[in-house]
């Protein structure tokens, strides 16, 4: 009545005389074009709406509308039917309008603070994680310390001066394809204890192998348990697999450093990733299984090799690509082998042929030598460790640590506010919570932020768009220095060989294998572009191993007895 009444003085204003039905024609025209243009801009504020409410992948978006303007202020109307058509053209989408004034003087100012404050924090995260982001300095610097702590590791004197133990594996032929039989294979010293039979013959190779778990509480206590489970597993396999009352050469791989006296006697230096029964260091890791043997009546075992994971990588792709003499293991752990000229290795009397030296690379940089790239973050995951200031190299670099050294760096990002908001956030406070197997998840490329969300979600963390982006960028800069290094590492050797053979290009493979290798998204093709870029004289192939440990132990016991 109030509008009858408004239109009627109006249209008087303009010198007309209107009956009631002229005003009300004239509400009814105005009505008519007030809602055609509240209901069309429903429209389209309900395709916005939609268009979030799909891409972030929620069932209902619950969201502020921020409006300015006169038009929708001052007519109650128009707010009535945008936010009514609204709300039936996107019913997904909970929508609470807020009107704001002088949003255009206001929203300049609170941009141009937004902004400011964005490029302040991304400098911040960006001084976090500078020292994580190695220049091609630091690599060729790393493969030089590399290269020099090969040489004095294979010198008879200076050995024991080196980080890298470069230790002799008395295999001195790889696979030549002639061999056959049928062996024993043992796997320990990965994430799991393996018993398996390799049979050897004109058609190739055939496997049975048996996971068996070994409890924390034998790993960590005495030596006498741990091999007496050692050959309790390898009586229950021989049963379950006919083998009782054959004696078959066996292969041990046996992954952990060890001083090589031959190829069937290995004296333990020292325990890594996470091992530590007493009574083993020292000892010929042979003796000790055959008198574990002799405990449990077990008559079956012809121990013929200890190998070290490495080598059985190198020695299984060694069986079909000739030219695969270089080894490398990224996994719990990381190592690398490779094939040297005896008159290289000090440590071996002999000065023909060739043998394979196991560096234990994972202990480069124990000597202080690599001190200067280790962060705050790699010294907080090492301190924690149970073998603090070894295998330094290792934990820059391997599967056991990566998740850990995130989750730190998080855990720093968290501090300074950079991330989650600056919540506090006790779950990422547990250690081990960010196993390496989330930054493969969160670096797959495409995969969506959602994805990411929810692996931070199961951490009890509210992660927004821009935290998971961040968590992701941390990811990859941690797994790109692990390849990187890495990389530097292979460098050092394949540029050695190619000097020992006096050669202008070297054409070699390297057989590889490790769960962070193999599953990481960009792991391997990091390691292959910056050793291309380190080492250019050099066209290196990576081959991956299929079950390098336990096919490579029957085949070091199957060339040792050809
Ligand atoms: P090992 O080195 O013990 O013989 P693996 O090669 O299988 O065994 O490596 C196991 C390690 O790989 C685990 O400790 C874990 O850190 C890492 N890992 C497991 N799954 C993944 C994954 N999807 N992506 C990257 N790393 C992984
Ligand atoms: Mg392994």
């Amino acid at each position: 009545e109030e509008g009858m009444a408004k239109a009627r003085s109006l249209l008087e204003g303009l010198g007309l005389r209107p009956s009631e039905s002229d005003c009300c024609r004239t509400q009814q025209v105005c009505r008519a074009v007030v809602s055609r243009a509240a209901a069309l801009c429903a429209a389209g504020l309900s395709a916005i709406l939609t268009y979030m409410c799909r891409s972030r992948e929620l069932e209902c978006l619950v969201v502020n509308v921020a409006v300015d303007g006169e038009l929708y202020q001052g007519h109650l109307r128009f707010r009535e039917i945008l936010q009514s058509v609204t709300a039936l053209l996107a019913p997904n989408c909970k929508v609470t309008f807020v009107p704001t004034s002088d949003g255009n003087g206001r929203g300049a100012a609170i941009v141009t603070a937004v902004a400011l404050r964005l490029v302040a924090q991304r400098h911040e995260v960006d001084q976090v994680l500078a020292p994580l982001r190695l220049s091609r300095d630091d690599l060729k610097r790393v493969q030089g310390l590399m290269r020099r702590e090969m040489d004095l590791g294979l010198g008879r004197e200076t050995n024991p001066t080196a980080s890298v133990r470069m230790l002799p594996t008395y295999v001195c032929n790889t696979p030549d394809g002639g061999e056959q039989g049928k062996f024993l294979a043992l796997d320990l010293g990965g994430t799991n204890f393996r018993v398996l039979m390799v049979e050897v013959g004109a058609d190739g190779i055939h496997m049975a192998s048996e996971i068996y778990v070994i409890p924390t509480a034998v790993t960590q206590g005495t030596g006498e348990a741990l091999f007496n489970h050692i050959v309790e597993c390898i009586m229950d396999f021989q049963l379950k697999q006919d083998l009782a009352g054959q004696v078959l050469p066996l292969g041990f791989t046996f992954s952990f450093p060890c001083q090589q006296l031959g190829l069937d006697k290995a004296v333990l230096l020292t325990w890594t990733k996470g091992f530590s029964a007493s009574d083993c260091v020292g000892k010929d890791v042979v003796q000790l299984l055959r008198e574990a043997a002799q405990r449990k009546q077990n008559l079956g075992l012809k121990v013929v090799a200890v190998v070290n994971d490495t080598v059985g990588t190198m020695m299984s792709c060694g069986y079909d690509d000739p030219k695969c003499e270089i080894g490398l293991i990224v996994g719990t752990g990381t190592n690398a082998c490779y094939m040297e000229e005896m008159h290289n290795v000090g440590t071996v009397e002999g000065e023909q042929g060739r043998m394979c030296i196991n560096m234990e690379w994972g202990a480069f940089g124990d000597n202080g030598c690599l001190d200067d790239i280790f962060t705050e973050f790699d010294l907080v995951v090492d301190k924690k460790t149970i073998n603090p200031g070894k295998q330094r190299f290792e934990k820059l670099i391997s599967g056991m640590y990566l998740g850990e050294i995130v989750r730190h760096i998080l855990l720093a990002l968290v501090d300074k506010q950079l991330l989650f908001r600056g919540k506090p956030c006790p779950k990422l406070q547990t250690n081990d919570i960010f196993p390496t197997k989330f930054l493969s998840t969160i670096e797959i490329d495409g995969l969506g932020l959602r994805k990411v969300q929810g692996i931070l979600e199961d951490l009890e963390l509210q992660a927004s768009f821009e935290d998971s982006t961040l968590v992701r960028e941390v990811c990859q800069t941690v797994s790109k220095r692990a390849a990187q290094l890495c990389a530097a590492g292979l460098a050092a050797v394949v540029e050695k060989m190619r000097q020992n053979q006096g050669l202008d290009q070297l054409v070699v493979t390297v057989g590889v294998d490790g769960t962070l290798y193999k599953l990481h998204p960009c792991f391997s093709q990091h390691v292959q572009q910056t050793l291309k870029d380190l080492a250019p004289k050099c066209i290196v192939t990576f081959k991956q191993s299929e079950d390098g440990s336990g096919k490579g132990a029957a085949l070091v016991a199957a060339v040792a007895c050809r």
